[in-house]
């Protein structure tokens, strides 16, 4: 399976990072190694001084597909779920400025923490859902589908124009405003519509 990441899907967390509104999706890879499933604790990793925390819904594919028409692309998933993009920006910074690739900062080993899905179903308005991420018992991000640039539909239509998507692939659907740093000894806890999905620690 693979794991794609949407950047820059809401225009406030775009501001922050002082990087221009998005015309058309952003997406980057990270590879199956990224996962870590099950509330297993994030081991921070010694190339990094600032590793950032990125709440993001996530959703699951369910059956292979190419060229997939936004109008049939609710159709390729059943589940939702939340997880972190974890981010080293320090070298991302980096990256950047040397105009380099981003895997290193974004898809190295336990970058991408996933928690429970949840059918879609029990939702009642995809473009009204609410997420949070929870530091250490407090709120640092809060987000809502309705902020989205691109809707999932969008995103599937699009990405799948490049990629054909397979059975388990996610989509990390991209950050709300609010990123920040995570230090050994934080606890992440990820909730969807007030129910908590990740709760993991930061070793
Ligand atoms: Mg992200």
């Amino acid at each position: 399976m693979k794991i794609i990441c949407i950047g820059r899907n809401y225009a406030e967390h775009a501001k922050e990072m002082n990087s221009p509104v998005p015309t058309e999706p952003i997406f980057f890879l990270k590879p199956d190694t990224a996962i870590i499933r099950d509330n297993q604790p994030f081991y921070y990793p010694d190339f990094s001084k600032e590793i950032h925390y990125e709440v993001e819904l996530v959703i699951k594919i369910n059956k292979v597909g190419k060229n997939i028409d936004a109008q049939f692309a609710h159709k390729y998933y059943d589940e939702i779920g939340i997880g972190i993009d974890f981010t080293a920006r320090d070298i991302q910074a980096n990256c950047k400025e040397k105009g380099l690739p981003w895997e290193k900062a974004k898809a190295f080993d336990g970058s991408a923490p996933i928690g429970k899905f949840i059918d879609k179903k029990k939702i009642v308005d995809q473009n009204n859902i609410h997420f949070k991420l929870l530091l250490n018992g407090n709120s640092v991000q809060e987000g809502n589908t309705k902020d989205l640039l691109f809707t999932f539909d969008t995103l599937i239509a699009y990405v799948s124009r490049f990629f054909t998507l397979k059975t388990g692939d996610l989509i990390y659907t991209g950050t709300p405003e609010g990123v920040g740093p995570v230090a050994i000894g934080d606890k992440l806890e990820a909730s969807i519509e007030n129910e908590t999905l990740l709760s993991f620690e930061i070793k």
